[in-house]
């Protein structure tokens, strides 16, 4: 299917370059950056954003599943990639293009061992992801010995790096959590470190750990949304620019009067004589129906205008009563000059979700890095 071209991502690689900058200018200079890319880079596009982050000269990327790592392969990226959550069903993959898994579970551990066993495969490189208070997936203190005995007993494995994930790098009320956090990662790096007898590649923050947590840098630092533009905290974002924009054109314009309803279930009813514009583009584009009936506003001409009525599933109505536009003019739903929390005003969700959802049936458009 041939993507429509008037709605379309704008993927700004010169933007990449200044939240990359931004980032590394946080930084010590020793440094590594692995560039997070998971979810088609934010929403964007995975390959082109794994290009360009190669060429800033990330040491790392990372995705979370092994066929997004996969896919990265085919492109011909050859950077090391980790894998945040390897399934069992993809483990020949993640050994055929040459993928780093992060372990997290003794099944985990011991299925790759088996694989790696069964293709007569040595010291095949892990990181091993150790829970330190998101509760998600990970090793607990308490099961340190246990992965040291799994590990000596098993030479197929290569225990290379060790991570861990902050829960509130963002979030300067829950300070004292992150520094637990920082202070337990530490105690495992080391209990490991002396297990290995050698260093570990050590990473822990991702976008906010970085810019609120110089203390916790380690060897390597996990950025993600940051390098899209945005943070969790406005003091973030300032310093940011956003990557991705969301455009399409007006497809029709109308007035309608007092008493007349827009959309479905007629959600909308003109207080008055209204201006409504129609936008291509609906939930199936990834605009949630959580932001119809007034709850998120668009940019025409530098002017904000609320959406009316429910969002329709390839279309939404917007109130351009008071401006002056015609039918094909631009639209901008979120991106640079409007971010995605200037749109999601009522703070509904958080630009994550916003800019991972645009679908895959919106076309993107790359715009070059300036010579
Ligand atoms: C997604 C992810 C990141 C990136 O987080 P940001 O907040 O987007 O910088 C880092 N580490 C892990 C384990 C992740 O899953």
């Amino acid at each position: 299917m041939k993507a429509r071209l008037e709605t379309r991502l704008e993927i700004d690689l010169n933007a990449l370059k200044h939240n990359f900058e931004v980032i590394q200018n946080q930084l010590k200079p020793q440094t590594k950056i692995m560039g997070v890319v998971k979810a088609f880079a934010y929403g964007s596009d995975s390959v082109v954003i794994s290009k360009t982050l190669q060429d800033f000269g990330v040491s790392y990327l990372a995705v979370a599943y092994i066929e997004e790592g996969v896919r990265l392969r085919k492109a011909n990226i050859s950077c090391p990639i980790l894998i945040f959550y390897p399934q069992l069903e993809e483990i020949s993959e993640l050994i055929q293009f040459n993928l780093t898994p992060s372990v997290y579970s003794f099944h985990f551990l011991k299925s790759l061992h088996q694989f790696l066993k069964f293709k007569n495969i040595k010291n095949f490189p892990i990181h091993l992801k150790i829970n330190t208070g998101m509760n998600r997936l990970g090793f607990d203190k308490n099961q340190f010995d246990e992965v040291k005995t799994c590990l000596s007993d098993r030479h197929t494995l290569k225990l290379t790096g060790i991570f861990s994930h902050l829960v509130a790098s963002g979030m300067p009320e829950e300070k004292d959590f992150t520094w637990q956090q920082i202070q337990d990662f530490k105690t495992a790096v080391k209990t490991f470190e002396t297990y290995a007898h050698q260093d570990l590649l050590t990473h822990l923050c991702n976008s906010s750990g970085i810019l609120n947590y110089a203390e916790a840098e380690m060897d390597m630092v996990r950025a993600g949304i940051a390098l899209y533009g945005y943070g969790n905290h406005p003091k973030e974002h300032k310093m940011l620019q956003p990557v991705s924009s969301l455009k399409t054109p007006i497809a029709q314009l109308r007035w309608i009067q007092k008493g007349e309803s827009v959309g479905y279930d007629r959600k909308y009813i003109a207080p008055e004589k209204r201006h409504i514009a129609t936008l291509p583009l609906g939930y199936a584009d990834g605009i949630s129906r959580l932001y119809g009936n007034g709850n998120a506003v668009v940019k025409i001409h530098e002017k904000l205008a609320p959406i009316v009525g429910n969002v329709c599933m390839d279309t939404m109505m917007v109130d351009v009563t008071n401006m002056s536009c015609r039918e094909g003019d631009e639209v901008l739903i979120f991106g640079k000059n409007h971010s995605a929390i200037d749109f999601d005003f009522k703070h509904l969700s958080i630009p994550y979700e916003l800019i991972t959802r645009v679908s895959q049936r919106v076309s993107r458009v790359v715009i070059p890095l300036n010579k």
